[in-house]
């Protein structure tokens, strides 16, 4: 698993940063999530290639999160995409985005389909063998998800030392990586369990932005191993969080800490700090594992 950060600002583009976007790399996924103005350009930048993005994930319609989305849009059209494209926003996107296709006349040669949201619950919105999507609702000025991206659990794997210490034959591998029980040359049953290796532990990633600092998220995202939480603010601006629905990195911590995340990443800070180092001193005061998005910065989670 593995996450590119290619924006992670609030607000306006700047010279040096970019509104949300981010790109999850999850079992030969690679899932774009968010997609602010610029996304085309730092997806250029950090070499990832646009044919490789089948599926798109909208949190809400404030164009920071999705006044790129068009233009990466027609640039799939340009590059001659056939391949099918999903996307997934709230209500509301598809009629965003076909509106701007047609006045410039514009249709993809490829189809566009749209997964609308309206639910206020969390939904399976993905799924496939390997992996399953959810919707994190959160609680912002209009309506929002987050996204839980969640690894399935792998099958046991063959322990060939163990094997040969049994003598099993060859012959029965495949059964054994189904399930199946092995017998040793004396004919005497070798339970599944000592012929084969645990799987490793499957990992997921919760990206939760924009929102207030909401507890109802907690048993959704329960026992995350990536939580990115939104910190718009730090603690000194907390009287704005109510009005504006953001949260701070004070309260980001908070939430990792009741779901037991094993990581907390913090983004979407306001561009009216100096320095983001200020983020983490302050999440570490609640939460031990603290790391900083930024643009262009990638994660490495390991298989
Ligand atoms: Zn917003």
């Amino acid at each position: 698993m593995k996450l590119t950060v290619l924006g992670c600002y609030a607000a306006t583009p700047r010279t040096f940063t970019n509104p949300t976007s981010q790109v999850l790399e999850i079992k030969n996924h690679l899932f774009l999530i968010d997609c602010g103005e610029g996304t085309q350009v730092q997806l250029r930048k950090y070499k990832i290639k646009f044919s490789r993005i089948n599926h798109i994930f909208i949190s809400h319609l404030h164009g920071d999160h999705f006044f790129g989305l068009p233009g990466l849009i027609s640039t799939f059209r340009l590059l001659g995409r056939e391949k099918e494209l999903h996307i997934y926003g709230p209500k509301g996107i598809k009629h965003a985005i076909t509106l701007f296709l047609k006045l410039g006349d514009s249709w993809t040669n490829y189809p566009l389909i749209f997964h609308e949201l309206e639910s206020k619950e969390s939904e399976l919105i993905f799924e496939d063998e390997k992996v399953t999507v959810n919707t994190v609702p959160l609680i912002h000025r209009v309506y929002t998800n987050g996204y839980l991206f969640r690894e399935k659990e792998a099958p046991r794997t063959l322990d060939i030392e163990a094997a040969r210490a049994y003598r099993i034959d060859k012959s029965q591998f495949n059964n054994i990586k189904k399930g199946k029980d092995g017998v040793d040359p004396s004919g005497k049953l070798v339970s599944n369990k000592k012929l084969t290796l645990d799987p490793p532990e499957p990992k997921s990633y919760a990206f939760c932005s924009d929102t207030v600092y909401n507890e109802a998220i907690l048993p959704i995202i329960k026992g995350v191993t990536v939580l990115y939480h939104e910190s718009t603010f730090l603690e000194s601006e907390e009287h704005l969080c109510e009005k504006t629905k953001h949260s701070t990195a004070k309260q980001a911590a908070q939430i990792a800490k009741k779901a037991n995340a094993k990581l907390l990443i913090l983004g979407h800070y306001s561009t009216r700090y100096k320095s983001i180092e200020l983020f983490k001193k302050e999440a570490e005061e609640v939460f031990p594992v603290v790391e900083l998005a930024d643009d262009g910065k990638v994660f490495d989670f390991g298989r």
